[in-house]
C-alpha cells in the first residue's frame, strides 16, 4: 500500500507519503506560524485561505519528495475534524478532488486518532497502549485498543497546556511559541521560590485542570511588578521554573492513574508539550515505575503533520473502512466510542 495523507485542521498545511509497511517516504509541513503572530492565536479565515492556496503545492511537493505518481498511490487520506471547519474542508474537498480524478480510494480520518496511531507508525508498537496527546490544542488520556478503538480515560477541563505555556510566556513577555522559551527561562530558575496550585489533583479519576495554574502565574506577576516596580530576569526564571514544574507534577500523577486503569504496558506521548524535557523526564520515570514502556516520537512526528494522517488511513483501509464523495467535514468529532453522538454529526 501507498497513501497519500493530507492535514490541515489547525496552523499546517501538510502532506505525506507513506507505505504500508510504515515507511515515510516523504513528509511535508507548511506553517503559517507566520500569518498569525500579529493576532496573538490562529485565525480561522486566514487559515482557511492559506491551506485552500498552499495544499496543491504541498501535495506536489510531497509526490515530488517521495518519487511517486499520482497512479502508483493505493488511496487518498484526509483529516475530516476535529479542527477549525475552513480549514479542514479546504484538506477534504483537495483530497476529494485527487481521488475522484485518479481513481483512488478516499478515507476520512479523525485528526487526534492521527496522533494516537503514530506510535504504531514510528515504532510498530502492538494494542493496547496509553496515549497522552498533549498540545497546543489538546490534552487528553486515550487508551488504544485498536485503529478504530479508543477510550479516552480523561483530559483538560480547560485549557491546553501548550496553550498555558503560550499564555505564561505572553505574561512574562518572553517570545511564541511559549513552550520553548519558557522551558529555557525554567532551566535557569528556581522550582522552589513560587508555589503554584495543582488543580484536580486532590480529585480521583484522570480529568486535568490548568487554567488556575495560569491565573496563580499572572497574580504572582502582578504582586512582584506591585512591589519591586518591574520584573527581574531571576523573577521570570523562577515563575517559569515553578510553572513547568507544577505542570510536570500534573501530567505524570495523572498519567500514573490513568496506567493503573488502563493495564497496559506502554506509555506514548504526542503534540508539541511532549517536546519539553522536564514534562518528558516526569512521565517517563511514571512509566518506568509502573514497569512500562516509554515513547515519544520523534517531535517532527508528534506535532502535527501528514504522515500521521497517511498512516490513520491506511489502517482503516486495512479494516475495510473508506468514504464516498459526501465524506463531510466535522469541526467536532470525538473519538472516544464511548462518547454520545454528536448533534448534526455524521455516523
Ligand atoms: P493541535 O496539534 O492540538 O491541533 P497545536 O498545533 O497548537 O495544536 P502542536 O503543534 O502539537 O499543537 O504543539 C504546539 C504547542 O506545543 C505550543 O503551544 C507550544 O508552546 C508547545 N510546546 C512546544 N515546545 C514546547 C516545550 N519545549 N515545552 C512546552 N511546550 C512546548
Ligand atoms: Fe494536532
Amino acid at each position: 500500500l501507498i497513501f497519500l495523507g493530507i492535514e490541515s485542521s489547525c496552523d499546517d498545511t501538510a502532506a505525506a507519503i507513506v507505505t504500508g509497511e510504515g515507511r515515510i517516504l516523504s513528509s511535508v509541513v507548511s506553517s503559517q506560524t507566520d500569518l498569525h503572530e500579529d493576532f496573538g492565536g490562529v485565525v480561522p479565515e486566514i487559515a482557511a485561505r492559506a491551506h485552500a492556496e498552499r495544499l496543491d503545492r504541498a501535495v506536489e511537493q510531497a509526490l515530488t519528495e517521495a518519487g511517486t505518481k499520482l497512479r502508483e498511490l493505493s488511496g487518498v487520506a484526509v483529516t475530516a475534524g476535529p479542527g477549525l471547519i475552513g480549514g479542514v474542508m479546504a484538506g477534504v474537498m483537495c483530497a476529494k478532488g485527487i481521488a475522484a480524478g485518479a481513481g483512488l480510494p478516499l478515507v476520512g480520518v479523525n485528526h487526534l486518532a492521527g496522533h494516537a496511531l503514530t506510535p504504531r507508525l514510528t515504532d510498530g508498537v502492538d494494542f493496547p497502549y496509553l496515549m497522552l496527546l498533549v498540545s497546543g490544542g489538546h490534552c487528553q488520556f486515550l487508551r488504544v485498543d485498536g485503529a478504530q478503538d479508543f477510550t479516552r480515560l480523561g483530559g483538560t477541563i480547560d485549557d491546553a497546556p501548550g496553550e498555558a505555556f503560550d499564555k505564561l510566556a505572553k505574561l512574562l513577555a518572553l517570545p511564541q511559541p511559549g513552550g520553548p522559551s519558557v522551558e529555557a527561562e525554567a532551566a535557569l530558575g528556581d522550582p522552589d521560590r513560587f508555589d503554584l496550585p495543582r488543580p484536580l489533583l486532590d480529585r480521583p479519576g484522570c480529568d486535568m485542570s490548568f487554567s488556575g495554574l495560569k491565573t496563580a502565574a499572572l497574580r504572582l506577576r502582578d504582586r512582584l511588578i506591585a512591589e519591586q516596580g518591574g520584573l527581574h530576569q531571576r523573577d521570570r526564571r523562577d515563575l517559569c521554573a515553578a510553572f513547568q514544574t507544577a505542570m510536570a507534577e500534573i501530567l505524570a500523577e495523572k498519567a500514573r492513574r490513568a496506567l493503573a486503569e488502563a493495564r497496559v504496558p506502554l506509555l506514548a506521548v504526542a503534540g508539541g508539550v511532549a517536546a519539553n524535557g522536564a514534562i518528558r523526564a516526569a512521565l517517563e520515570a511514571v512509566a518506568t515505575e509502573a514497569r512500562a514502556r516509554f515513547l515519544a516520537p520523534p517531535l517532527r512526528l508528534c506535532t502535527d503533520n501528514g504522515a500521521m494522517i497517511a498512516w490513520a488511513g491506511i489502517e482503516r483501509f486495512r479494516l475495510g473502512h473508506s468514504d464516498g464523495m459526501d465524506l463531510a467535514a466535522r469541526p467536532r468529532w470525538p473519538l472516544d466510542r464511548h462518547a454520545a453522538p454528536m448533534l448534526g454529526g455524521g455516523k
